[in-house]
């Protein structure tokens, strides 16, 4: 299958474009494979990535700071989103409390989330002032103060997922949110004769359906079928 930036050169033009004149220390480009992402990977094979610094303000300071990062924009571009890689000292590989995974990978939100703030379709810019600003004035706060910012920690993995969806809910992080997330994580929308999974033992119509298929408006079936993944991974490997 032709990747996006071979099928769509207008697309990756235009991109490019943008991306030079709003970030001019960052480069759209299609590298080979092999193409060093950071002191932990390599890409795999030839892929269309953003490289270079990204700079910003230091939350709560008059001082500026940079930080090397690499998108890489997948095959279906811009269908589902870019993933960002962090590739500079100040940015610890493999720790968990500062949200980097073990590749380097940033953990910038829940599935879900990063569907909310880059629906598919979306620019690189949108990526950058939706999910990698935020991510990384995360970790300018921790680098000056050396602790988390009092804002915006998520917790990992699959607490961190549960905590997402019981606040999209309403609810405690009890049981019942798992309950929730199946319904969510279906393709067709649940019927109202189906049991609520609450725990009220009303059926849906009776119950919660109206925030059920509000939330269902607000997030993508997939994007919660994939959360709820993760969940069950986690839960396995217990
Ligand atoms: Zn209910």
């Amino acid at each position: 299958m032709a990747q996006w930036y071979e099928s769509n050169r207008r697309l990756f033009r235009e991109e490019r474009e943008a991306l030079a004149s709003a970030c001019p220390l960052l480069r759209l480009a299609v590298v080979a494979p092999g193409f060093r992402i950071n002191s932990a990977c390599r890409l795999r094979r030839e892929s269309a990535v953003v490289h270079g610094m990204y700079s910003l303000h230091v939350p709560d300071s008059d001082r500026e700071i940079e930080y090397g990062v690499v998108l890489e924009l997948q095959g279906n571009y811009p269908n589902r989103p870019p993933e960002m890689f962090c590739n500079d000292p100040k940015l610890p590989i493999g720790n968990i409390d500062r949200h980097i995974m073990s590749d380097g990978r940033a953990c910038l939100a829940v599935h879900a989330e990063i569907g909310r703030r880059w629906p598919p379709g979306s620019t690189i810019i949108d990526y950058l002032d939706n999910l990698v600003a935020p991510f990384l004035a995360w970790q300018a706060y921790y680098d000056e103060y050396q602790k988390p910012p009092p804002w915006g920690e998520h917790s990992h993995g699959a607490q961190g997922i549960i905590e997402y969806y019981a606040n999209l809910l309403g609810r405690s992080t009890d049981c019942s949110v798992v309950g929730f997330m199946r319904l969510l994580a279906r393709k067709n929308r649940p019927k109202g004769h189906e049991p609520c999974p609450c725990n009220s033992g009303k059926r849906l119509r009776n119950c919660h359906r109206d925030l059920l298929y509000d939330i269902r408006q607000r997030v993508a079936w997939q994007d919660a079928a994939h959360d709820l993944t993760i969940l069950v991974r986690a839960d396995s490997s217990k």
